[in-house]
C-alpha cells in the first residue's frame, strides 16, 4: 500500500516531465520558425559571422552631434578607491564634471563613494568587475559576464546602468571585431581615449610628468583623458587641478560622456590573445545581446526625468534650483540640430521635474508632421519612417517604428502614456520621452546659459532607423 502512492506520483512527474519536454520542443521549433522567417535570417547572419571572424569589423551607421564648442571629457579608471573622493573633492571646487570608469568589485567595496560620483552629476562607465587581462579577454563570454555583473552592482547601488564602457588596457590588442559587435549590438558605446595621461604607464610616476603628458595633446575639438583613480593614484590627484587648469586656458568645456559623444576607437591592432568563435555560440550571444538592449529601452523611457543633473552649488545647480521653485524656468530652448524651439512660459509646463511642451510646434522643429483626428481624439505624427499616433481617448501611444538592423520587420508598439494632455486645443507630451520614442536622442538637458532659461540639446534623426531607439 505504501509503494502505490510512490508509483503513481512517479509516474505523474514523469508525464509532466515528458510534457515539459515536448512543450520545450515545440517553442524551440517555433522559435526556430520564427528566426528563420525574419530576415536577414541565416544567410545574412553567415555572412555577418564570415566577415567578423575575418577580423573586419561591422560598420554601424550612427550620427553623433559633434560638440560645438571644444569639449574636453576626463576619465578616470579603475576606482572607486580612498583617492575618489578627493578626485570628487577638487571636480566639485572647479565646477567641472567627468566620468568614472568603475571596477564592479571596487563598487562593492566603495558603494557610498559610487553612488557620489553620480550624485556630483558625473557619468559611470563600466570598466569589467576585476580588470584582469587574461580572463577578460580569453573568451567574449567572460567579458560579458564580468559586464553584467558590474551592471548589476552599479543599478543596485546607484541606480545607473551604465551604456558606456572602457576595456581594461583599452581596445587595441584586446578587441576583435566581435568583441566590438556584441556590445555595440547590446546597447553598450565602447570609449578608449585620445590624450592618455600616462599615469599609469611606470610606477612612479609624477604629478609634473602626468601634466607633461597631457600637455602634449592632441586637442582636437572633443578630446577624451585618460587617467586613473584607482589606489596608488596620488600623483594624479596631485596633477588634476593643474590639467583642469591647463584646458580652461585653452578655452575647453568640460563635460561627462554620453552614449550621444561619438566614441573613439583605436583601430584593432594584431591581437595578443588567440581565440575562437563558433557559430553556434555566436547566436547565442547574440541573442543575449539584443535582450540585454530591450530590457535597457525599459529603462531609458521610464527611468529617466528631464531635471538637470549639475554639480551641486555649480552656478548651473543655483540657477536651475531657482527656476525650480519659481515653478520652472522662465524660457525653455529646445536646440535640434541647427533647429530651436524657443518656448517661454506661457507655451510649456514644468512638472515634477520634467518639460511638457506643444506636440505640434515639437513635431514641426523636428522636421515631422501632426495630423489631429477630432472624432478618434488622437493625434497622427509622422515623422520620416515612424508613425506615432498619440491617442487621447485611450491615453496610449502606437508606434510603429522602421526596421531594425537586427529586426528587420517593422513594429508596432502600444504603450500607455497618461503623461499627454490636452488643454486649450493644445496637446502637451513629455519632452524627453517624445524625442526618445522617435528615435532622437536628448544630449543635455542643463545648459542654462543665462538665468532662467534651460537649453535642452537634441540630437534628432528625422525619424529613420540609426542605431538606436528604446523599443
Ligand atoms: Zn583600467
Amino acid at each position: 500500500m505504501k509503494r502505490r502512492p510512490h508509483a503513481i506520483s512517479f509516474r505523474m512527474i514523469s508525464t509532466v516531465w515528458w510534457t515539459s519536454i515536448l512543450c520545450l520542443t515545440i517553442l524551440w521549433l517555433t522559435v526556430l520558425t520564427h528566426t528563420a522567417g525574419a530576415a536577414p535570417g541565416h544567410e545574412g547572419e553567415e555572412a555577418l559571422f564570415t566577415q567578423l571572424q575575418s577580423g573586419k569589423r561591422i560598420a554601424i551607421e550612427k550620427n553623433f552631434t559633434p560638440a560645438e564648442k571644444p569639449t574636453v571629457y576626463l576619465t578616470f579608471d579603475d576606482g572607486p578607491s580612498k583617492l575618489t573622493p578627493k578626485v570628487l573633492d577638487i571636480l566639485r571646487e572647479e565646477d567641472v564634471r567627468a566620468t568614472f570608469f568603475v571596477l564592479g568589485g571596487q563598487v562593492q567595496e566603495r558603494p557610498n563613494t559610487a553612488k557620489r560620483i553620480v550624485e556630483d552629476g558625473h557619468a559611470l562607465g563600466n570598466h569589467t568587475y576585476n580588470h584582469v587581462y587574461w580572463e577578460l579577454y580569453s573568451d567574449f563570454r567572460t567579458f560579458w559576464e564580468q559586464v553584467q555583473k558590474t551592471e548589476n552592482i552599479l543599478l543596485e547601488t546607484t541606480g545607473v546602468r551604465p551604456r558606456l564602457v572602457r576595456a581594461p588596457g583599452g581596445t587595441y590588442g584586446n578587441f576583435d571585431a566581435f568583441y566590438f559587435y556584441y556590445l555595440g549590438q547590446a546597447g553598450y558605446e565602447i570609449y578608449d581615449w585620445t590624450i592618455d595621461s600616462e599615469d599609469a604607464r611606470r610606477p612612479g610616476m609624477t604629478a609634473d610628468q602626468i601634466v607633461r603628458a597631457v600637455e602634449k595633446g592632441p586637442f582636437g575639438n572633443e578630446v577624451i583623458v585618460l587617467m586613473h583613480d584607482g589606489s596608488g593614484h596620488d600623483e594624479t590627484v596631485k596633477a588634476l587641478p593643474r590639467v583642469i587648469r591647463l584646458f580652461k586656458e585653452k578655452g575647453y568645456a568640460f563635460a561627462s560622456l554620453t552614449p550621444g559623444v561619438k566614441p573613439v576607437q583605436f583601430s584593432s591592432g594584431k591581437l595578443k590573445w588567440s581565440r575562437t568563435e563558433n557559430r553556434e555560440s555566436f547566436d547565442n550571444l547574440l541573442t543575449t545581446a539584443h535582450e540585454h538592449r530591450e530590457l535597457w529601452a525599459v529603462e531609458d523611457i521610464l527611468g529617466k526625468d528631464n531635471a538637470p543633473k549639475a554639480l551641486p552649488g555649480s552656478p548651473a545647480a543655483i540657477a536651475y534650483t531657482e527656476a525650480a521653485q519659481r515653478g520652472g524656468p522662465d524660457r525653455l530652448n529646445v536646440r535640434m540640430g541647427d533647429r530651436t524651439l524657443a518656448l517661454t512660459k506661457e507655451q510649456f509646463r514644468f512638472q515634477d521635474g520634467s518639460y511638457r511642451v506643444p506636440l505640434r510646434p515639437l513635431i514641426a522643429a523636428m522636421g515631422g508632421t501632426v495630423e489631429w483626428n477630432a472624432e478618434r481624439r488622437t493625434a497622427v505624427v509622422r515623422y520620416g519612417a515612424i508613425t506615432a499616433e498619440y491617442d487621447l481617448a485611450r491615453q496610449e501611444l502606437r508606434i510603429r517604428r522602421p526596421a531594425a538592423e537586427w529586426n528587420p520587420e517593422a513594429k508596432a508598439h502600444i504603450l500607455p502614456f497618461p503623461e499627454m494632455e490636452l488643454a486649450n486645443g493644445t496637446l502637451y507630451v513629455p519632452l524627453r520621452q517624445t524625442l526618445e520614442l522617435l528615435g532622437d536622442r536628448v544630449l543635455s538637458s542643463d545648459v542654462p546659459h543665462e538665468r532662467g532659461t534651460v537649453e535642452v540639446l537634441a540630437a534628432v534623426y528625422g525619424g529613420y532607423w540609426t542605431g538606436w531607439m528604446p523599443i
